[in-house]
């Protein structure tokens, strides 16, 4: 087999893979991709729209990586939102900004960044290799040996940017783990990240499609409060999504019980608040007092059925014990998980390449010389938002200037 040589190998031509290879400069790059054709995860990232990142301020990104946060500082600061808006902009694709904060291409289209991004690639002249799965990396007298089932290359340097576990079918299906061990690093065991929760005996199908904006989620876990988080809330089919049970569901899983405040208010105010109305004008319908409480009209309508109390019944009507169970139901409605979404479904990857042992100012292995990470293979997963990419392309081009700076 014929052997060809490169200065720098980057395995994996997602959006770390291919921004990498955009800002290595001196020598030569090769990009290898296994699928036909490069970017098959950012192509259907934010639904085809592709959330590029967000445009809160790069401190407030602090908080959105779990226990990566103090590793991705670095990359973070070094190469921020507005530099990566920046970036697009020079290269003709602008941005657009959604209520939420989240940022978009203009044409809310992923093939338009993708494009970007492989055209960048043409005119820095990165040698890009799809349809050529790696195989094997290996560290032979101080080179990489990559194989793949039709050559072997060597390179002084090597990335590894093939991404988590999640949505394996775009082709990451966790093969840059197996390169790490092999080369001696370590993992923090992986689990579906971002993913909607199945609830177990679900009986809100007909209301799928309602949300909830900002409502607070408790996990509890054998009895006990396990951890709790605020955002939004979808109802699907067969359980919850929405941001807030996404950010979430990397902490959750089967046996949990969720409990959801459905009216974002603490259930004695909220007792308090119908024992002093139905003082005050106890003729008031039930459904008119619970109105300013925000609650969607079809949600409304299905919790008070569920409870058997009319909507129209006075508010002096409510005897006690239908009083408790209507707090318990709209201040703590509980939700049995069946299971949380698996990888098919996941938006990311919580686990990965151990942090400890790679340099957050580098991205070098701090136990392979020569040695790069970026993107998803590395144990950071973010929240939803734009917060996935930004980590990768903030990786990606660290690392990439770290390889820059070596003579
Ligand atoms: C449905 C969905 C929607 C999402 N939407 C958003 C969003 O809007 N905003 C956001 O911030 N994040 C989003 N994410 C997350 C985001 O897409 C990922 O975090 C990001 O793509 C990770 O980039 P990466 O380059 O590290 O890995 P990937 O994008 O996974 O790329 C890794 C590449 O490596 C290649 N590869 C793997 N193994 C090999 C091998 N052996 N040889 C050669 N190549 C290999 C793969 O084929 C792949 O092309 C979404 C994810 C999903 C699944």
């Amino acid at each position: 087999m014929k052997i060809q040589e490169f200065n720098t190998i980057i395995i994996g031509a997602g959006p770390a893979g291919l921004f990498a290879s955009i800002h290595r400069k001196g020598g030569k790059v090769l990009l290898i991709e296994k699928k036909p054709s490069a970017g098959r995860k950012l192509l259907i990232a934010g639904q085809g729209r592709c959330n590029l990142t967000h445009e809160g301020s790069i401190s407030a990104f602090m908080s959105r990586y779990g226990n990566a946060n103090k590793f991705l500082k670095n990359a973070l600061y070094g190469f921020d939102n507005i530099k990566l808006i920046e970036f697009f902009h020079n290269h003709g694709l602008g941005t657009v900004v959604d209520k939420n904060g989240k940022v978009f291409p203009e044409t809310e289209r992923s093939v338009d960044v993708l494009k970007v991004l492989l055209d960048a690639c043409i005119k820095a002249r990165v040698r890009l290799l799809a349809d050529e799965p790696v195989l094997k990396v290996e560290r032979i007298n101080e080179k990489f040996t990559i194989q793949t089932a039709n050559s072997i290359y060597t390179s002084r340097f090597l990335m590894i940017a093939t991404g988590g576990l999640s949505y394996p079918a775009t082709g990451s299906s966790g093969d840059g783990y197996r390169f790490a061990t092999d080369l001696g690093h370590s993992l923090e065991p992986q689990v579906p990240a971002l993913s909607p929760v199945f609830i177990r005996d679900f009986t809100m199908s007909e209301l799928a499609g309602v949300s909830l904006a900002q409502r607070s989620i408790s996990i509890y876990r054998q009895n006990r409060k396990f951890a709790e988080h605020r955002g939004d809330i979808g109802i699907t089919h067969k359980g919850l999504s929405g941001p807030g049970i996404l950010d979430f569901s990397r902490h959750m899983q089967a046996g949990d019980l969720l409990k959801i405040n459905m009216i974002d208010t603490n259930a004695d105010e909220f007792r308090n608040a119908i024992i002093a109305q139905a003082s005050q004008s106890g003729k008031q319908e039930i459904q008119t007092f619970l109105k300013s409480f925000e609650l969607p009209k079809s949600l409304l309508r299905f919790l008070l059925e569920e409870l058997q109390i009319s909507h129209s019944m006075p508010l002096a009507m409510l005897t006690k014990d239908k009083r408790i169970q209507l707090i318990a139901s709209l201040c703590e409605y509980p939700f049995l998980i069946d299971r949380v979404g698996g990888y098919n479904m996941a938006m990311a990857t919580h686990g990965g390449v151990k942090l400890t042992e790679v340099s957050p100012k580098t991205m070098e292995s701090k136990l392979v010389p020569g040695l790069y990470f970026a993107g998803e293979v590395l144990d950071v997963d973010g929240d939803t938002g734009g917060y996935n990419l930004q980590a990768a392309f903030s990786t990606a081009y660290l690392a990439a200037n770290s390889m820059n700076a070596k003579v």
